[in-house]
C-alpha cells in the first residue's frame, strides 16, 4: 500500500516512521555556522580555561581543535571535556610540530606576559596566524621581533584587546568619534584590584621576569587603550607617579599604585591609573564639550553599565551584551580568511608598551616625556 505523506500535514499512521515540518521554535536556533578556522589554546590558566575556551561555543568562525600545555593530565582533562582530540595536546617542547597540523590556523597564546614573544615567533615559525594577549610582551625590541615574525611568514598577529570588541565599549567609541559627546576634551580611567599571592595566577604577577611590569602592565594597560581609542588619538606627552610599599612583599619586583596622565595633539588629556591594592575598579569617563559618559563597569567580563550626562540630563545605554572573547576570535578568523589586517594588529600592542615604557621612565626621572607619533598605527 503506499501512503501519501503531504510535508507531515497528515497524521502518520502508527509504527511509520516519517519526517515532520519544523516545529514552532520557543527561542531562535544558533546562526548556521559558515567556515570555522582552528584554533590551538596555549596555557591552560585561569584565563583561557573561565573565559576563553568555553567562549568557542559562542563563536561562529572559530573553533578549538588543539591544547598545548606543560601539564599533560589536566590537558587530558580539558580535551575530553571539550572534544580535543588527543593527537593534538602539545606541550612546550613538541609545540613547534603544530607546523605538521593543518588543522591548526590559529595559535592564541595566554601564557605570562614574558613568555608571549618567544610562542609568537615559534607558531609563526611554523606558518600560524597568532592572536596574542594583552600586554603584547615585555620590551619594544620583543614586540619589534614579533611584528618582524609576522610579516616574514605572511601571517596575520592580533593583540586580544577584548574591549575593542566589546559592544558598550564600541558603543562609546562610536559616541566619541560622531560628535555625540562635542569635542573629547578629557578621558579618566581607572582600573585596579587586590593581587593576591594565595592565587595561583597572582603568584607569576610578582616576578617581573615573568609579569614585565606590576598593575601598569597588567590592568593599566585597560586605562591607557581607554584614553587612546576614546579620543582616537595617539598621545604625545606623558607624565607619571609610581607608589609600591618595598615592604609588602608583593612588591618586592613590581610596581602597586601608578597615576600617569598623557597629553594628545587635539589638548585632550587623559587623567588615568592603576593599582594592586586598592578595591576593585574597571571605570572608564569621557568629558565631552556637549556630554559626559561614565562605563562602570567598562572592562568587565560581562554586565556592563553606560550612563550619558547631557546638561542635567541623565540616561543609560543598554544594548545586548554579546560575548567579546568569540567576538575577537572570530574577528581575526575572519580577518584571515579574508585576507585582511585586524582591527588590533601588532603595532597596535607595540605602541602601548612604547607608552607603557614611558611612563615608568616619566616616573623615574620625575618629568614629563615626550613621545614621538611617527610609528603610530592608523585608526
Ligand atoms: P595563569 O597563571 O592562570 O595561566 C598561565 C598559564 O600559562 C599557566 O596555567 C600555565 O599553563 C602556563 N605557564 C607556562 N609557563 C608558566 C610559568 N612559568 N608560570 C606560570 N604559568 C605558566 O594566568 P592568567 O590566565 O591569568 O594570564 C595569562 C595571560 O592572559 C597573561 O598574559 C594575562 O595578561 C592574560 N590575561 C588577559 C585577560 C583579559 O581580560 N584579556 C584576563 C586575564 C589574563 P599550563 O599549566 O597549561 O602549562
Amino acid at each position: 500500500m503506499t501512503m501519501r505523506v503531504d510535508a507531515g500535514l497528515t497524521p502518520a499512521p502508527s509504527g511509520v516512521p516519517v519526517g515532520r515540518p519544523m516545529p514552532e521554535m520557543e527561542r531562535p536556533m544558533p546562526e548556521a555556522p559558515g567556515r570555522r578556522l582552528g584554533y590551538a589554546v596555549v596555557g591552560l590558566g585561569q584565563f583561557a580555561l573561565n573565559q576563553i575556551i568555553p567562549s568557542f561555543a559562542r563563536s561562529q568562525s572559530s573553533k578549538l581543535v588543539a591544547l598545548v600545555s606543560g601539564n599533560r593530565d589536566k590537558a587530558l582533562h580539558v580535551a575530553e571535556c571539550y572534544g580535543v582530540v588527543q593527537k593534538n595536546i602539545y606541550d612546550y617542547q613538541s609545540f613547534d610540530r603544530i607546523a605538521d597540523n593543518d588543522e591548526i590556523d590559529i595559535v592564541y597564546i595566554i601564557l605570562p606576559n614574558a613568555l608571549h614573544a618567544e610562542f609568537t615567533v615559534r607558531a609563526f615559525q611554523a606558518g600560524k596566524h597568532v592572536l596574542c594577549e594583552k600586554p603584547m610582551a615585555v620590551t619594544v625590541e620583543e614586540c619589534d621581533a614579533m611584528i618582524r615574525a609576522g610579516r616574514e611568514a605572511d601571517r596575520r598577529l592580533m593583540i586580544a584587546y577584548r574591549a575593542q570588541y566589546e559592544p558598550y565599549n564600541m558603543e562609546a567609541i562610536r559616541m566619541a568619534r560622531e560628535g555625540e559627546l562635542g569635542t573629547i576634551r578629557l578621558v579618566t580611567s581607572d582600573h585596579g584590584r587586590i593581587l593576591d599571592p594565595s592565587v595561583p595566577a597572582d603568584q607569576w604577577r610578582m616576578v617581573k621576569s615573568l609579569a614585565g611590569g606590576g598593575s601598569l602592565y597588567d590592568i593599566g594597560i585597560y586605562s591607557l587603550q581607554a584614553a587612546r581609542y576614546i579620543t582616537g588619538e595617539e598621545p604625545v606627552e606623558v607624565s607619571g607617579y609610581i607608589t609600591s610599599d618595598r615592604n609588602d612583599p608583593r612588591f618586592a619586583e613590581i610596581e602597586d599604585l601608578v597615576a600617569f596622565q598623557l597629553r594628545f595633539p587635539s589638548g585632550a588629556l587623559a587623567n588615568l591609573t592603576s593599582s594592586y591594592s586598592t578595591s576593585p575598579v574597571k571605570r572608564i569617563q569621557v568629558f565631552g564639550s556637549k556630554a559626559s559618559l561614565v562605563l562602570d563597569p567598562a572592562t568587565e567580563y560581562e554586565r556592563h553599565q553606560m550612563m550619558v550626562k547631557t546638561g542635567k540630563e541623565e540616561r543609560r545605554v543598554q544594548m545586548p551584551e554579546g560575548n567579546q572573547f568569540a567576538a575577537e576570535m572570530d574577528h581575526l578568523a575572519k580577518v584571515v580568511m579574508e585576507n585582511r589586517e585586524p582591527k588590533t594588529p601588532g603595532e597596535e600592542g607595540l605602541r602601548d608598551i612604547r607608552i607603557l615604557q614611558a611612563v615608568y621612565r616619566a616616573a623615574r626621572e620625575g618629568k614629563p616625556v615626550l613621545l614621538s607619533t611617527t610609528d603610530a598605527p592608523t585608526r
